[in-house]
């Protein structure tokens, strides 16, 4: 706080057409990562930044990049620089960025990523961008079609390359680090640095100054949190009454509760769940991977503008994403990495404002549950269940539609894989394809090289548990745009089979939440 005070965006030396964009803005002064990585950005050093979502990093690395690439034009096919991002959702929004901090400059992007077409694509680069903003194996495929030369790029960012990693991008990443000149600037962001972080660094950053911001509060401060333990009445019944204690905690929070992001550790409980509230006069919206794009921005936009006031999730579909004025947070679901369970709940109380988390744990999600609480280091307070008969289900709707739909106990493949292994496994197209999602993944997989098994599921072990410090920013996983959509595509009996159970989210391949004994197979 002290430090913010003391610096002005005036005082950063930036473009004044970007400082008009920041005042129209309407933000006050620089976040810690933006005073701390603005200036050496702008002296042209690289930057190592460690900060997550919610810290302003997006600003911290667009800001000075305006500035730097104000002045110059580019060339056809020749962009400026690149801006790497894990997820669509996440470039979509450097772009948004992009957009309101460069409207008063003559600056162009381009977007890269899964769901567009690449020809479309293809025209935009034809006329010359000054920021290329993608996903990696979308950008090597642009690449590769000899459609982009790279050899013109002056700053490149990597964005949430903690995400990266779990992803498997890292050796494109390493591959794009390659074919860029050595003389570029590099703009490095990671919220936590893994060894292969470290080594990624070592290798491509030239002298950076290292910016480390502190990570948010977890549990402390600005979040309100709760969980209710609840047991049901019958194994078969655990939906429903799940179901009804969600709207129970809903209705118990009233006015309070203005919107919330519910969390579902599987796809198919973000399907019943928002159907189930809709049912029951909610305003309430699915988005998980298995969603084509457009529905997602939709359904997202909607959220964000307040005119939907429940979005029911995945981790992947709504990770990193950054939707202010969240009130509250909802798991569904105990998450069953702990780190999950900060991201999540890091979805309300934001900028200094507060928000509530509330859970809903079943006997199963023990472990789980003192994970987390190990975790972020504080007891998860006990709060009561709202529903005085303890969640028996409103007759209503016992065996309502709802749980019709409900998924069948899961296939035993998927309850003993590992994350990691199930991202690698489930193999997706390897044609080059314009359909949704299909282009978001490591083209090192996509091209049947090595992935990067070792690099994932060093990530995985190496970060979640044990150490002392929290950590956050990981949990990301295959997201289900890599693995989704096929089944559209290709509309063949075997490939929904072999996506649709978690591929989105990893935590139901490994989990089996519906699984009485899934928790033996959770290797944490
Ligand atoms: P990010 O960490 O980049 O996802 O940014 C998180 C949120 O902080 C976004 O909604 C930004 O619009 C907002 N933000 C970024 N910089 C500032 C600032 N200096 N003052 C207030 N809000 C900011």
């Amino acid at each position: 706080m002290e430090r913010r005070a003391l610096t002005k965006f005036t005082d950063l030396n930036l473009n004044p057409k970007v400082l008009k964009a920041i005042e129209e803005t309407g933000y006050l002064t620089p976040t810690p990562i933006q005073a701390g990585a603005i200036p050496p950005a702008l002296e042209g050093r690289d930057v190592l930044g460690i900060a997550q979502t919610g810290t302003g990093k997006t600003a911290s690395f667009t800001l000075p990049m305006i500035s730097t690439l104000y002045r110059g034009r580019a060339r056809a096919r020749m962009p400026r620089s690149l801006v790497l991002c894990p997820t669509r959702e996440l470039a979509a929004q450097v772009a948004e960025n992009f957009d309101a901090y460069a409207k008063h400059t003559r600056l162009t992007k381009a977007l890269l990523i899964g769901g567009v077409s690449f020809k479309e694509q293809e025209q935009i680069i034809d006329k010359g961008v000054d920021v290329l903003i993608a996903t990696p194996g979308r950008l090597l495929d642009h690449f590769e079609r000899g459609k982009l030369i790279l050899s013109d790029v002056k700053v490149m960012v990597v964005d949430e390359a903690d995400r990266m990693l779990d992803m498997g991008f890292i050796p494109d990443i390493e591959r794009i680090f390659g074919l860029v000149p050595f003389t570029r600037q590099t703009l490095f962001f990671s919220a936590t640095m893994a060894p292969e972080i470290e080594r990624i660094t070592n290798t491509f950053l030239s002298n950076p100054a290292r910016i480390e911001v502190a990570r948010q509060a977890t549990a402390s401060e600005t979040i309100k949190q709760g969980v209710v333990e609840f047991k049901p009445s019958r194994r078969d019944r655990e939906g429903s009454e799940k179901r009804n204690v969600l709207r129970a905690l809903i209705e118990s929070e009233g006015e309070a509760c203005r919107n919330a992001i519910i969390f579902c550790n599987r796809k198919v409980d973000v399907d019943v769940v928002a159907k189930s509230m809709k049912k029951y006069g909610l305003d309430a919206a699915p988005i998980h991977g298995d969603l084509d794009q457009s529905h997602r921005t939709r359904t997202l936009d909607g959220f964000r503008d307040g005119s939907l006031r429940f979005l029911v999730a995945s981790d992947v579909a709504a990770r990193g994403l950054d939707i202010p004025n969240v009130s509250h947070v909802f798991n569904y679901d105990v998450p069953s990495h702990a780190e999950d369970y900060v991201h999540r709940i890091g979805r309300t109380g934001r900028a200094g404002k507060t928000g509530t988390a509330l859970m809903i744990a079943t006997p199963r999600d023990e472990k789980n549950l003192d994970a987390i609480e190990r975790l972020i280091e504080t007891t998860v307070p006990r709060v009561e269940n709202p529903l005085k008969s303890g969640g028996t289900p409103a007759p209503e709707e016992a065996e309502d539609e709802v749980r019709t739909s409900e998924p069948r106990p899961s296939r035993s493949r998927s309850r003993s894989r590992s994350r990691a292994e199930s991202t690698e496994k489930v193999e997706p197209a390897t044609e080059q394809t314009v359909e949704p999602g299909a282009e978001d993944k490591p083209a090192s997989a996509s091209r049947g090289a090595s992935s990067t098994p070792r690099s994932r599921s060093r990530s995985r072990g190496g970060l979640g548990r044990g150490g002392s410090a929290p950590v956050v920013g990981m949990g990301e996983d295959a997201p289900a745009f890599i693995l989704q959509s096929f089944n559209e595509r290709r509309g063949g009996p075997s490939a929904p089979d072999t996506h649709d159970d978690g591929a989105d989210d990893a935590s139901q391949v490994e989990t089996g939440t519906d699984d009485p004994d899934g928790a033996k197979h959770d290797a944490a």
